[in-house]
């Protein structure tokens, strides 16, 4: 048996967690239903309980290297604390990671806990087991209420000067646009997330121009991303200009990316990446139009599968040229926070 780490997912609605080999072997992975509402003190217990349950376990035959926890808000790197924690009522300023690694003993020994912004661990999980194995610079943007990225250079997340780099969510996509609860104007996560394509929607039906949105809104009650996208694929036609101008958008915070940057490649993960077919055509366009980088680096077929679970087109051989953007979608949907949280805690010892 191999060394191994201890990946977290500290989710809205699930606490997720794994055992992960440092040869990227997904030992085992369990659920639990994150009762948020029980208080922070209940989720570190529940939290640490199953993290030492499956130590305990793997450790008889490898070297426990340590736990990462990827948790929706800021981290002061630092300290191991939570600047900001919107979703995690009473994180913001505790010293979680000083708590956790002292109630799993882990003070006198090698192993270390890292907490991790979860947009960032994702981006790490697929950078290291999923659509850019073998690619050292990435960046990945995983689109779901709203947008949430990270940036790898060198197989380590680039945190900038205090954790903070990755914000492509909050990029400008539009001068006067919606307002973001960041306090800015027209941010890219108004404009190509679940949320921005309910919107969207919702605005279509308002101006009486889809029939079969408005249908779908008013009979189903969990109506959605997903729905658009359904009707979308079906071949309904506000549906497919929805996310036409969805793929629009992407494209041009995708062409900021791309100049600035100038990586190897971009991985879309995220709920709503699995609209894909819908709206990667306009994004491509809009992306190949904007930036001059793109326009210089694109593959020939750039709606190709990158993803690597095509033999012999995967990204890896593509980027390996060193001279194409590669822009493709993620292979391990929400298993990326548990690899990278794993991943994360390696890196660190
Ligand atoms: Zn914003």
């Amino acid at each position: 048996m191999p060394d191994f780490s201890i990946g977290v997912d500290l989710g809205g609605t699930n606490l997720r967690i794994a055992a992960v080999s440092a040869t990227g072997e997904l030992l085992e992975k369990v659920t639990l239903g994150t009762k948020l509402a029980l208080g922070r003190d209940h989720v570190i217990d529940e939290m640490c309980s199953a993290i030492q349950r499956l130590s305990d376990k793997y450790k008889a035959t490898g070297e426990f290297l340590g736990a990462g926890i990827g948790v929706p808000g800021l981290i002061d790197l630092q300290t191991g604390m939570m600047r900001k924690a919107v979703n995690l009522p009473g994180w913001e300023n505790y010293p979680a990671r000083a708590e956790i690694e002292r109630r799993l003993g882990l003070t006198k020994t090698g192993a270390r806990v890292v907490l991790e912004n979860d947009a960032r661990v994702a981006a790490l999980g697929e950078q290291w087991m999923g659509a850019a194995r073998g690619v050292a610079n990435m960046a990945v943007l995983t689109l779901g209420t709203g947008i949430g990225g990270g940036i790898v250079l060198g197989g380590r997340i680039w945190h900038g000067m205090n954790g903070m780099a990755g914000e492509f969510g909050h990029v400008t996509v539009e001068p006067e646009g919606y307002p973001c609860a960041c306090g800015n104007r027209g941010c890219a996560e108004r404009y190509a997330s679940a949320s921005a394509l309910l919107r969207m929607a919702r605005e279509a039906v308002a101006r009486g121009e889809a029939p079969s949105l408005a249908r779908a809104a008013s009979s189903d009650a969990e109506f959605g991303a997903k729905a658009i996208y359904n009707l979308a694929t079906q071949g309904d036609e506000p549906a497919r200009r929805i996310l036409q101008s969805f793929g629009r958008y992407l494209g041009i915070l995708l062409a900021d990316l791309v100049n600035v940057l100038n990586l190897e490649m971009y991985v879309i993960g995220g709920g709503v990446s699995s609209a894909w077919d819908a709206f990667a055509p306009t994004m491509f366009e809009e992306l190949r139009e904007r930036s001059i980088v793109y326009a210089a680096t694109a593959p020939s077929d750039p709606l190709r599968d990158f993803s690597g679970k095509e033999e012999g087109a995967s990204a890896q051989t593509a980027s390996r040229s060193g001279q194409e953007t590669i822009i493709t979608r993620a292979v391990l949907g929400s298993d990326a926070g548990l690899y990278g949280a794993a991943r994360v805690s390696m890196l660190a010892t």
